[in-house]
């Protein structure tokens, strides 16, 4: 008797705190990005890791529910970077000597600070595209186990290239104490070895994808731009990772590249700093996502400038690609390719990467798309609009917000001063 009355008292209080004890949030202005309208004076109420309900006005918050006031605020969907390195950060030419240094454990423990460094940006989650020892992979679980704070991370683990490619982990550095790397370290050679690649970052725990089809500026080699994937092993790739549902993220700079992985049936074409209307024409039609990083191209032509900054070997390339890649990106918008946001971060540093917002709307784009880029846009791009990429009922409540209002002023959004990541506030100033 006891023990059933014990019970149906606490199954009443479980029941009337779920029905009451929700989280309100005050917008003074939401940004739903499911569309380009704009809501004024609405309350986001959130249950759980939830939204519940999108109302018009300042709803009156009941005594067991929480306020949070942002009426002074715009409020968006949590922003999404398509393309970050979280367990890494260019430091000019100590970098180059990293790989020689660094142990799985250290590339975790960066991770740890890097992960939090975005989230803090607003941006609760991120395209990892390359990691050294599949160290994103680790740091992903963490994350997901509420362990340490940042952001979801979707991991490719560690990049896909062809022998002396760009993510040829062995590239300028002694034959003696390097090895001959294969398709578990990302380097392959032929068709079965592409699938074997593909394979391995399946079993290693990876989300995606990510092949460098073209030369890169980073990379101890010569060219930035050459083709470096051949036609069969593209579709090799393209082939074995749809078998085990996933999507692939390129790498590109040079056209030819570009044009053969594209037609492969690839995801995304990233940076993609030599585009021309011929392929802006091919991913139209084959529904390829581009992600600018005009950051990187920015970031990589600066550094050129100072002496003994990158090796010999880079200097040149960094120069004549990072200045070109905003144009494009310009070209890109006004020809019709679909964009989603990325920032190359890990190359500039992590926490910055707001600042591409104001590098996309300086080339042109509209304020409103540029943050549907880092939303509904990116959320397209990984197959989880389900879950994320609009404020809308029913979706995770992943929600920032910026004192005043981004369409205005762009710049604001290197400045988030609210983050919520699955219904938890995970920063408020
Ligand atoms: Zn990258």
């Amino acid at each position: 008797m006891k023990k059933s009355l014990l019970t149906v008292a606490l199954g009443s209080l479980v029941l009337a705190q779920s029905a009451i004890a929700d989280t309100l949030i005050h917008a003074g202005k939401l940004i739903p990005a499911n569309s380009d309208k704009v809501m004024s004076k609405v309350t986001v109420i959130i249950d759980g890791n939830r939204i519940k309900e999108i109302k018009n006005g300042f709803q009156k918050p009941t005594k067991s529910d929480t306020l949070i006031d942002l009426t002074d605020s715009t409020v968006m969907p949590g922003l999404m970077d398509m393309h970050t390195h979280v367990t890494n950060e260019h430091s000019g030419m100590a970098s180059y000597l990293e790989g020689f240094k660094l142990n799985e454990a250290d590339y975790a423990l960066k991770g740890v600070v890097y992960a939090q460094r975005t989230l803090d940006a607003g941006f609760t989650t991120v395209r990892n595209l390359g990691d050294a020892y599949n160290s994103s992979v680790a740091l992903r679980n963490a994350i997901n186990k509420g362990m340490i704070r940042g952001p979801r991370i979707y991991t490719a683990a560690k990049s896909i290239a062809t022998t002396g490619g760009h993510a040829d982990p062995t590239n300028g550095r002694a034959a003696n104490i390097t090895g001959d790397p294969g398709p578990k370290e990302g380097v392959i050679n032929g068709v079965a070895e592409a699938r074997k690649a593909v394979r391995q970052r399946y079993k290693d725990g990876a989300d995606l994808i990510k092949i460098t089809a073209t030369g890169g500026v980073l990379s101890v080699a010569k060219s930035g731009q050459n083709p470096q994937f051949m036609n069969d092993e593209l579709e090799a790739i393209v082939q074995t990772a749809k078998d085990y549902g996933m999507t692939v993220a390129v790498h590109a700079h040079g056209k030819e590249g570009m044009k053969r992985a594209i037609k492969a049936g690839v995801t995304s074409i990233e940076h993609g700093t030599y585009m021309d209307e011929e392929i802006f024409g091919l991913m139209r039609k084959h529904g390829t996502y581009y992600v600018p990083t005009v950051m990187a191209g920015n970031w990589v032509a600066e550094k050129a400038k100072i002496n003994g900054f990158f090796p010999e070997l880079v200097r040149p390339k960094a120069a004549k690609i990072g200045p070109l890649i905003q144009q494009t990106f310009a070209n890109a918008y006004k020809a019709g390719v679909k964009i989603a946001f990325g920032t190359d971060s890990g190359v500039s540093a992590h926490g910055d990467n707001g600042l591409e917002f104001k590098l996309m709307v300086d080339a042109g784009m509209k304020p409103i798309d540029a943050i549907r880029s880092a939303t509904y846009n990116s959320a397209d791009l990984l197959n989880v609009l389900d879950d994320l990429g609009t404020v809308e009922k029913g979706k995770l409540a992943d929600l920032v917000a910026v004192k005043g209002d981004p369409l205005k002023n762009i710049s604001l959004m290197q400045n988030i001063t609210f983050v919520m990541k699955d219904g938890k506030v995970e920063k408020q100033l």
